[in-house]
């Protein structure tokens, strides 16, 4: 009976640790991927603000045809946006990150390889940011913006990322383009979430991205005729002591 009793106790306590420990992945996993919390250092989802004042932010590539599409309806809009690059697209394509600076807008470092930043070493963290920070003031840009690839991160890259005197911007509008693939509902999904203060997310760069460079003049001009203005992050935070 003793025997069978220990067995029983070695074995409920093995189950209960098994469980804590799925439990734990799970907050981790759920903590790893939270717009606006963050274990270390700080991080922006958004402001806090009654202005009716958004930030605008592009994720990935740069693809010159992204560039191209994006720039021909900020342009005449008089627009600027806040645009996370990553390093190794930017070698892939020479000379979109200087177009959109020569064009006005702001740079942010998306990281080299675009790769989920967990469970790494601190050297893969400092070479991702190292390598894009040195590509992104060859092109004349000393951004202290960056953005995680997917938006996670955990411990390791935040940690990282302070060390390098980078801040962490998430958004808290991101578009769906898996739920709308219809360029006026992408945009009125986008419109309908955007309040005061928010930083909004369009991954217009690659092939796939179409319907949101469809819907990009949608949403910016129901931004407008909602009288919402458009800026960068940096002229966000500016404006609402961020
Ligand atoms: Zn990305």
């Amino acid at each position: 009976m003793m025997k069978v009793a220990r067995h029983f106790r070695l074995r409920s306590a093995i189950l209960a640790s098994a469980i804590l420990l799925a439990l734990s992945a799970a907050a981790a996993w759920q903590l790893s991927k939270a717009r606006c919390i963050q274990l270390v250092g700080e991080v922006t989802c958004r402001v806090e603000t009654e202005t009716k004042l958004v930030a605008l932010t592009f994720d990935d590539g740069p693809t010159p045809e992204g560039v191209d599409a994006v720039l021909a309806e900020l342009e005449p809009r008089g627009i600027h946006a806040t645009f996370f690059l990553i390093g190794n697209r930017m070698e892939k394509f020479p000379g979109q990150a200087e177009r959109l600076i020569a064009a006005g807008h702001e740079l942010g470092n998306h990281t080299y390889s675009h790769q989920r930043n967990l469970g790494r070493t601190q050297d893969f963290y400092a070479a991702e940011i190292a390598k894009t920070r040195a590509l992104l003031q060859r092109a004349g840009s000393d951004t202290k913006l960056f953005r995680p690839p997917f938006g996670k991160r955990l411990i390791g890259l935040p940690l990282e990322v302070e060390r390098a005197g980078y801040r962490t911007i998430t958004w808290d509008v991101e578009d769906q383009p898996e739920k709308f693939i219809e360029p006026r509902a992408f945009a009125q999904d986008i419109l309908a979430r955007v309040r005061p203060g928010s930083i909004i997310l369009i991954h217009p760069m690659y092939r796939i991205n179409q319907v949101a460079r469809d819907a990009l003049p949608i949403v910016l001009d129901g931004l407008r005729s909602q009288g919402y203005e458009v800026v960068t992050v940096s002229e966000l935070l500016k404006r609402t002591g961020g």
